[in-house]
């Protein structure tokens, strides 16, 4: 018999899951790995070592192991915030007047507004069993800094954060919330750095980007004894921590029999959505199960969409390894898009190489429209959605009106990653009706990708 749906499906504070899955080792074509710059060989465990904290190396490097416990000290911070909820959006599809049934993963029920403190407390916590004085890091719009520095004063570990300059300027905000937990907070690029100088040597002026903010806080941390850096997605350690999402939200469609039709989650670096798809992906790839799962990104960092597949530099500085990826060149700067956390040139290896291989799909949506689901979805839902999460919101309403023409009942379900409450400009542009829909031309990203390193 068909149990009532409620609401909200919460699962106990004991059904957190324990363990982490990581998703490479279900997959036959592995990722491809991170390469050294100078010798374009495989980065290895004592390369990587100086860089980042032994433990998160390892999980890194490691494309075979499908679980990892989670240890109890993260296990005791999860619970302060987790299990998040899993929401049924009766309200939205009685909206929509759609037969689609429609559930999010709510990720904003903490501080820092977003899913990014489940790894930032996992990162912070093996910089800490290191013996570490601390870490750096960059950050764009501010999320990852903000969770980072929550994750940091929990441990008493030093955070060091380059914020992207046109941020730290038009979000004062995100900064005092880094500040009251402790972090220094650095506008980039600036002259505190080698790779800071150089870059506004060659371009006085510029308002930033996450590539030239990366390439600072790398250098920072190499340079100073006890430091190591962390980042807050894009890396294969960063989806292996986001999978408690997808573990905790397949758990509560169990308990109700209820199996998704489409899963779909924003893009920018591929954190969340790798972390929400991960155990469905884990038995579309072992042939269990099937199901339609797709990335949205925005139509102004289109990397997916009309990006190459190919090895490229992840910061602008040319500093990091070399990752196989989607990308649009790490000489991209996009446009000044509202939806900061999806404004990285690439990719994640591992979605990239699930992308490839046609285990999923991905769908580019403009600002405007982005913005129209967002308050659509906050007028029904309630919850003020973060720009980057009503890029899911869109295709989630997209999908839903299909059904509705078609009388399809399928099951939805979508990442909602985190609340807008620090982008009230870009809300107030889009109420103002003065929001820009940029699409960068074929002849850009021609230039960006053509100057991508050669790699046989
Ligand atoms: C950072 C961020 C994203 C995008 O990052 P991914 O690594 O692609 O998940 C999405 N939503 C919010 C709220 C973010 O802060």
């Amino acid at each position: 018999m068909e149990k009532k749906i409620p609401y909200k499906i919460y699962l106990t504070e004991e059904e957190i899951p324990k363990q982490w899955y990581n998703v490479r080792a279900d997959m036959k074509n592995k990722p491809a790995p991170l390469l050294n710059p100078a010798t374009h060989q495989p980065m290895t465990f004592d390369e990587l070592r100086p860089v980042f904290c032994d433990e998160l190396v390892k999980q890194e490097l490691d494309d075979n192991t499908a679980f990892f416990d989670i240890p109890e000290e993260i296990y005791n911070f999860y619970k302060m915030y987790r299990p998040s909820p899993l929401i049924r959006a009766y309200c939205l599809e009685e909206k929509l007047q759609t037969p689609a049934k429609i559930y999010y993963k709510f990720e904003g029920n903490n501080t820092s507004g977003s899913h990014k403190l489940n790894s930032a407390i996992a990162q912070a916590y093996y910089a800490k069993k290191q013996g570490l004085k601390g870490v750096t890091t960059e950050t764009g719009a501010g999320q990852w800094g903000t969770a980072l520095s929550m994750a940091c004063s929990y441990f008493d570990l030093d955070c060091k954060v380059f914020m992207v300059k046109v941020s730290y300027e038009q979000k004062p905000f995100r900064r005092e919330v880094m500040r009251t937990y402790g972090a220094s907070v650095t506008p980039s690029p600036s002259d505190t750095t080698k790779v800071g100088r150089k870059i506004l040597e060659k371009f006085p002026g510029t308002t930033g980007s996450l590539g030239c903010a990366i390439s600072e806080a790398v250098e920072v941390a190499t340079e100073h004894e006890g430091y190591r850096y962390v980042l807050g997605s894009v890396l294969n350690q960063v989806l292996l921590h986001q999978s408690v999402i997808g573990l905790e939200a397949k758990a509560a469609l169990d308990k109700y029999n209820i199996t998704p039709d489409i899963i779909i989650g924003c893009a920018g670096g591929g954190s969340n959505l790798g972390g929400l798809i991960s155990p469905f992906m884990g038995e579309k790839l072992r042939g269990e199960k099937d199901y339609d799962i797709v990335a949205v990104e925005p139509a102004s960092c289109p990397s997916f969409t009309r990006g190459k597949f190919a090895y490229d530099f992840c910061d602008t500085g040319m500093v990091c390894p070399l990752a196989k990826m989607y990308t649009l060149g790490s000489g991209f700067i996009p446009s000044a898009n509202h939806a900061g956390g999806l404004r990285f040139h690439g990719m994640s290896s591992t979605l990239s190489q699930l992308y490839h291989d046609g285990y999923m799909r991905a769908v580019a949506v403009e600002q405007t429209s982005v913005f129209e689901a967002a308050q659509q979805f906050a007028r029904v839902e309630g919850i003020l959605p973060a720009p980057e999460s009503s890029h899911a919101i869109r295709v989630a309403i997209d999908e839903a009106l299909k059904c509705k023409e078609t009388g399809e009942e399928k099951t939805i379900l979508f990442g909602l990653t985190g609340t807008g409450y620090f982008d009230m400009v870009a809300y107030q542009k889009f109420n103002d009706g003065v929001m820009s829909d940029y699409i960068p031309t074929d002849e850009e990203l021609a230039k960006s990708i053509s100057e991508l390193p050669k790699i046989d």
